[in-house]
C-alpha cells in the first residue's frame, strides 16, 4: 500500500491539534452543488491540483483567495515551470529560455502546499492519487491541469526518440532550446520543414508565429534558407494576418502546402529527417514536426477522456463529465471553441476554483465571461492579435460576444503597439499564474 505523503501527514497532524472536529465528510458528488458536505463547516476541504502550468497555477492561487480555509495542494514535478508563450522568440534567438521560466515559491508562500512529484495513479472512488515517489495523497475535490502530451503512436515514425532529431518544441524547455541549436547549425540554403498537424491542437496559431519567427532569423543570418509548411489543416487562424506579412516582411521564403494540395504528413523517417506526405517526400536540413495531440496523460489514467483523447466536461463547473469530484481546465478539457490557450487556461483556473469553492460551500456556481487573448508576433515590434471573450452556454463554451482581430490593413505603429501589448500580456499572465 503507498505510504501517505509526508507534507500531508504534517499537515494533518498540525490541523488536529489546531481543531477540534476534524471529521471528514464525503463531497458532493460533481453537479449535485445544491448539498453541501456537512463537515465542511467544520473541517478545511482538501483541494488537489495537478499540474502547474497557466491553468493550474492560476486555479490554487485562486482557490487560496477565495477560500483561506481551504487546504490546497498543487501537484507538478518540475520545481521551474517553462512557458511556452513567446518560447517561439526563444528558438528564433531573440529571447533566452530564462525568460521563460517560473518558480513556485511565490506560490507556496500564499498557503499552497507545493509538492514536486509528478501524479502516477488516480483512485475516484477512493479519492487517492499515487505520487511517483511512492507515497498517496487524499483529496474531496480534484482538479485536473495536465496541459497537453503528444500522440506518439499517431505519425508511423515519430517517438520519443525520432524528437531527438526532428524536434516538436510544442512543450517549451529542453525541445525549445534543441530547435534552436540546430536552426543555428543549419547551412545557408537550408530547408526548415514545419510539419502541422490537424486540430485540436495547443495554441493552433503558433505554428505560423514560429515559421514568421524562424524567417526573420533566416532573414538576418542564412537569407538563402527556406521555409516549408506541411499542414493537415486546409485554413488557420489569422490567416490573412499572416500571409500579408509573410509578402510584406519575407517575400519568396515561406511556403505553405495546406491539406488539401497534399499537406498532410503521413510518417517521417528521423534517420534521413525526410517527412512523407501523400503526394511526396520532403527532406529537411532542419525538420520541426509537432505530432497529433491529447490531454495530460494522467487524465487518462484518471479516466477522464473519452475517445477524443479530451476530457469532456461541464463548461460552469470543469467538472468532468466522466468521473465524479473531478474538475479538469486547460488544453487538457474540451468543450467548445474556447481555443487551448495559456490565456484561456488562466481564465479557466480562475472560474474552476470559484466554481470548487462554491460546490464545497453549497452555492450555485457562476456563470463568468472568460477573456482570451491571442497575440502573434512575427517579427519584433510586429504583432497582430484575436480578442474573444467566451461563457458556458447549452454544455459548451461558446463566443458571448464577436471575437475581435486586429484589421488585415492597418499601419505599421498599430502592430507596432499590438507587440508591446503582447510583451504586457505576458507580464500579467505569468504573474497571475506564478505571482
Ligand atoms: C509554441 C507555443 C506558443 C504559444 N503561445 C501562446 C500565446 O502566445 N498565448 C497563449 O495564450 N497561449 C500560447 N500557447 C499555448 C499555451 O502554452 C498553452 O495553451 C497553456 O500552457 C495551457 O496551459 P495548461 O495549464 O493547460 O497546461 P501547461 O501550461 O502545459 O501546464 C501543464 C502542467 O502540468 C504538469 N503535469 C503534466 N502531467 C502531470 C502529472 N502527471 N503530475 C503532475 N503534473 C503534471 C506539467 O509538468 C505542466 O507544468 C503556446 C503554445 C506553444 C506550443
Amino acid at each position: 500500500m503507498a505510504a501517505a505523503h509526508p507534507r500531508i501527514m504534517l499537515m494533518d497532524a498540525l490541523r488536529l491539534m489546531t481543531r477540534r472536529n476534524v471529521v471528514r465528510g464525503i463531497a458532493a458528488a460533481a453537479t449535485s452543488f445544491t448539498f453541501p458536505c456537512p463537515s465542511r463547516a467544520q473541517s478545511a476541504a482538501r483541494v488537489v491540483v495537478i499540474g502547474g502550468g497557466f491553468g493550474g497555477a492560476a486555479c490554487a492561487r485562486a482557490l487560496r483567495r477565495i477560500d483561506p480555509k481551504l487546504q490546497v495542494t498543487l501537484v507538478e514535478p518540475n520545481k521551474v515551470f517553462t512557458a511556452c508563450p513567446f518560447s517561439n522568440e526563444v528558438i528564433a534567438g531573440l529571447r533566452e529560455i530564462d525568460a521563460q521560466q517560473f518558480g513556485y515559491d511565490k506560490i507556496a508562500a500564499e498557503g499552497v502546499i507545493v509538492i514536486a512529484q509528478a501524479a502516477v495513479k488516480i483512485d475516484p472512488k477512493a479519492r487517492t492519487i499515487g505520487l511517483a515517489d511512492g507515497t498517496s495523497l487524499g483529496y474531496d475535490r480534484l482538479v485536473l491541469a495536465p496541459g497537453i502530451d503528444l500522440r506518439f503512436d499517431a505519425l508511423p515514425g515519430y517517438d520519443e526518440a525520432a524528437a531527438a532529431q526532428m524536434p516538436h518544441a510544442w512543450k517549451a524547455g529542453e525541445q525549445t532550446i534543441l530547435l534552436r541549436k540546430k536552426l543555428e547549425a543549419m547551412d545557408d540554403g537550408g530547408v526548415v520543414v514545419i510539419a502541422a498537424p490537424a486540430g485540436p491542437l495547443r495554441c493552433p496559431p503558433a505554428v505560423y508565429e514560429r515559421a514568421s519567427l524562424i524567417a526573420y532569423y533566416l532573414k538576418a543570418k542564412k537569407a538563402r534558407s527556406k521555409i516549408l509548411i506541411l499542414d493537415a489543416k486546409d485554413a488557420f487562424p489569422q490567416q490573412r494576418l499572416f500571409e500579408n506579412a509573410w509578402k510584406e516582411l519575407y517575400p519568396g521564403m515561406i511556403e505553405r502546402v495546406s491539406l488539401s494540395q497534399g499537406g498532410r504528413v503521413t510518417s517521417v523517417e528521423p534517420a534521413t529527417n525526410t517527412i512523407v506526405t501523400d503526394f511526396g517526400n520532403y527532406t529537411g536540413a532542419v525538420a520541426n514536426v509537432i505530432p497529433p495531440q491529447k490531454a495530460g496523460r494522467i487524465a487518462e489514467i484518471a479516466g477522464a477522456t473519452d475517445n477524443t483523447g479530451w476530457c469532456p466536461i461541464d463548461p460552469m463547473t470543469y467538472a468532468s463529465k466522466l468521473v465524479p469530484n473531478i474538475h479538469v481546465i486547460g488544453d487538457a478539457c474540451f468543450g467548445g471553441t474556447i481555443p487551448k490557450s495559456a490565456s484561456a487556461a488562466n481564465a479557466q483556473g480562475k472560474a474552476c476554483a470559484e466554481a470548487v469553492a462554491s460546490l464545497i460551500a453549497g452555492r450555485p456556481p457562476a456563470n463568468p465571461k472568460l477573456p482570451g487573448a491571442c497575440y502573434n508576433t512575427v517579427a519584433p515590434g510586429y504583432a497582430f492579435s484575436q480578442q474573444g471573450v467566451y461563457q458556458a452556454r447549452d454544455g459548451l463554451f461558446a463566443e458571448s460576444e464577436a471575437v475581435a482581430t486586429s484589421p488585415v490593413d492597418a499601419p505599421r505603429e498599430l502592430r507596432a503597439r499590438e507587440a508591446s501589448a503582447a510583451q504586457n500580456w505576458y507580464q500579467t499572465i505569468t504573474v497571475d499564474a506564478f505571482g
